[in-house]
């Protein structure tokens, strides 16, 4: 299973192919399926842009019901599911999102880059003064900007 959708503008460079391992365990009203997915991925650091292998490791259980819900069935997420046979590729998918960082960071303290010439801080020094960008007056010429379009 190939996560393709999972690229979409996402800090994600690459992904491998999950390795999904599934146990189900059904009645006749009811069925259990938990599982594991593992797999390898290259986030991009959200501060200094420099991709950087991690691995993934995740787990997800899901109830599926052949009946309608009971209104505590719903409550507790249990998915109704009529058929047969079950789709689980959303489900796992669903949970590799969900533990995807929303902010990877190649170390927790990434110094990033210097938002004047760009270098990577990690690395190098560059000297610059990034005291000088004042806040203020960035938004000043975000406005000067804006009226300046109009
Ligand atoms: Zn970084
Ligand atoms: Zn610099």
């Amino acid at each position: 299973m190939f996560p393709v959708e999972l690229l979409r503008g996402s800090d994600i460079a690459s992904i491998d192919l999950l390795a999904v391992t599934v146990r189900a365990e059904a009645t006749s009203e009811l069925c259990t399926a938990e599982g594991e997915v593992k797999t390898a991925v290259t986030y991009r650091c959200a501060r200094c842009l420099v991709e950087f292998p991690a691995h993934l490791e995740t787990r997800f259980r899901e109830v599926f019901s052949r009946s309608p819900l009971t209104p505590e069935q719903e409550q507790a997420e249990v998915v109704h599911c009529p058929g047969d046979e079950i789709e689980m590729d959303p489900y796992v998918e669903q949970a590799v999102v969900l533990a995807l960082p929303a902010q990877p960071l190649c170390k927790a303290d990434c110094l990033g880059l210097c938002p004047a010439c760009g270098t990577n801080l990690n690395f190098r020094v560059c000297g610059c003064d990034i005291q000088e960008v004042d806040p203020r007056l960035e938004m000043l010429s975000q406005m000067y900007g804006k009226l300046t379009e109009q």
